[in-house]
């Protein structure tokens, strides 16, 4: 029997123009950041879903660093995030001086728990930063009422939500601030890269001086000021256009990325839920939730569960990923932490695993994934 090929967890789709695009770039003459692509792609967010302004960064975290600093922290001002989540959602405003609250996940999906919100809020507390976590929807009606509440800023972590919505409004358009990542491994990437959304007015300005260094160069080139120089914080953090022009061929493939990925959740869904009845998590979308195919995990009943399919999955030549460790529970953070317990970040960072995912998944592909998987619970 010859062996099986290997089946990664991910593989960067090419859409197809991505050189042609980056070779119309570097034949402009000006391949530094906003240049005309980096300006298409700007207008393709604004138009398309609505956020008041969009700037392109050299990543997701780059974009919460950003959104750390406008919201000038002061060392001790407190900012609620879920455990459950990628380093940077936390890191971002650890370095401003911020204490980082954790909320826990719900037991439905990971998204932070919205009922356990009011209770971590304190006079210090600045800012909420919901994760859409697999691109599914937090509840923003009840974080926004929140939010208006408490005077509190609202920064969606909204790495793994493109092309998503919350009762029809696409996500990144709900927090005064929202990040975007287009890291290789999400649904349109530009290797790195990122973007932060601004739907609020006040912010808009001093997000670009930010963006450049601490100059206010870019009002200079409009024509707002006659000299540029330092006017505030601020750091590098506009990507190359020849990166913009990768993530341009990407948008313009946007819905055939989309529409392909939601195919192969759904038939995920399909022929995995039968494995609900022995304890087996699926994804859980609230009817609020769209699904933009982001990612498709199951969760298993314990550790051991997950470690045993992981590897029977390994031993096919199939690699799935567990990811996040409970960042109260991390070697840097947890110290800080006030000690409450966070069961359910916990189940998932014992329990949840991610399953392949990617534009070029073949339909005889994913069935020798989803064999293994329930050959895997048929045998126990
Ligand atoms: C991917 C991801 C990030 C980081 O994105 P980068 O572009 O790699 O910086 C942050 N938060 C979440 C939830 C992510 O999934």
């Amino acid at each position: 029997m010859t062996p099986a090929v290997p089946i990664p967890f991910n593989k960067p789709y090419l859409s197809g123009n991505e050189t042609t695009y980056i070779e119309e770039a570097v034949r402009s003459g000006k391949i530094s950041g906003d240049g005309l692509f980096t300006k298409r792609c700007h207008q393709f967010f604004e138009q398309q879903y609505g956020f008041q302004k969009a700037l392109l960064t050299t990543s997701c975290t780059d974009a919460l660093e950003m959104a750390a600093i406008l919201l000038n922290l002061q060392p001790g001002d407190e900012v609620i995030v879920p455990s459950y989540t990628f380093v940077s959602t936390a890191n971002a405003f650890v370095l401003r001086g911020a204490k980082i609250v954790f909320a826990d996940s719900t037991a439905l999906n990971p998204n932070l728990d919205v009922s356990t919100l009011e209770a971590l809020i304190t006079p210090r507390t600045r800012a909420i930063v919901p994760v859409h976590y697999a691109g599914i929807a937090c509840d923003m009606q009840a974080i926004q009422a929140l939010a208006t509440r408490y005077n509190l800023i609202v920064v969606e972590d909204a790495a793994q939500a493109i092309d998503s919505y919350y009762r029809g409004q696409p996500l990144g358009s709900f927090g005064q601030l929202a990040a975007f990542s287009f890291h290789e491994t999400k649904n349109i990437i530009s290797g790195e890269g990122g973007m932060l959304a601004i739907n609020d007015p006040r912010f808009a300005t001093r997000a670009e001086i930010i963006r450049e260094k601490g100059t206010n160069r870019p009002l200079f080139f409009r024509g707002e000021v006659d000299k540029y120089g330092w006017v505030d914080i601020g750091s590098s953090f506009l990507p190359s256009d020849i990166i913009a022009a990768f993530l341009w061929a990407q948008l313009e493939s946007l819905d055939r990325i989309q529409a392909q990925r939601k195919a192969l959740w759904q038939s995920y869904f399909t022929q995995l839920a039968p494995l609900r009845k022995i304890g087996v998590g699926l994804p859980m979308l609230p009817d609020y939730a769209s699904n933009n195919g982001h990612m498709f995990y199951l969760t298993c009943t314990s550790l051991a569960e997950r470690t045993a399919l992981i590897s029977y999955l390994k031993a096919r030549q199939i690699l799935p990923i567990f990811h996040y460790q409970s960042l109260h529970q991390s070697q840097f953070y947890a110290s800080n932490h006030d000690g409450r317990v966070l069961p359910w970040a916990d189940f998932y960072t014992d329990c949840l695993v991610r399953l392949p995912m990617y534009y070029e998944l073949s339909t005889e592909q994913q069935q020798r994934v989803i064999g293994a998987v329930l050959a895997f619970y048929e045998k126990r």
